[in-house]
C-alpha cells in the first residue's frame, strides 16, 4: 500500500511584510521572508560620475530591490541603444520607423 504523504508546510507571518512565510524557515535562523531577506542584502555598484576630463567612479550602494531595479533600467536601456535585431532579418513589414523631426 502506498501511503500519500503530503507535507503541509506551515505557514506563518512575515514579520516585516506581513506575507506568509514557512515557519520552517524561522526554525532555520531567519526571522523575515525569502523577500524581506533579499530586500536587506546591499548591493553595491560602481557608478561614473562627473563629466569630460573630470570624472571619478563612485560606489553606488543600494539595496537588492534597488539594484534590480537598476539593472532593469540598464538592459532597458542597452536594448533602445543597440537593439537586438537579428530575429527582424526576415521581417516583411509593416515597419515602423521612428525619427525625431529637427
Ligand atoms: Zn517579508
Amino acid at each position: 500500500m502506498y501511503q500519500t504523504k503530503t507535507m503541509k508546510l506551515e505557514m506563518m507571518e512575515c514579520p516585516q511584510c506581513g506575507n506568509p512565510m514557512p515557519v520552517k524557515r524561522r526554525e532555520l535562523g531567519y526571522h523575515v521572508c525569502v523577500k524581506c531577506s533579499t530586500v536587506l542584502a546591499k548591493r553595491g555598484i560602481p557608478v561614473m560620475r562627473g563629466t569630460g576630463d573630470h570624472t571619478w567612479v563612485d560606489l553606488e550602494v543600494m539595496t537588492q530591490e534597488q539594484f534590480e531595479r537598476f539593472e532593469e533600467m540598464e538592459n532597458k536601456t542597452k536594448s533602445e541603444i543597440t537593439p537586438l535585431r537579428e530575429e527582424d532579418n526576415n521581417l516583411q513589414g509593416p515597419f515602423t520607423i521612428k525619427e525625431t523631426e529637427k
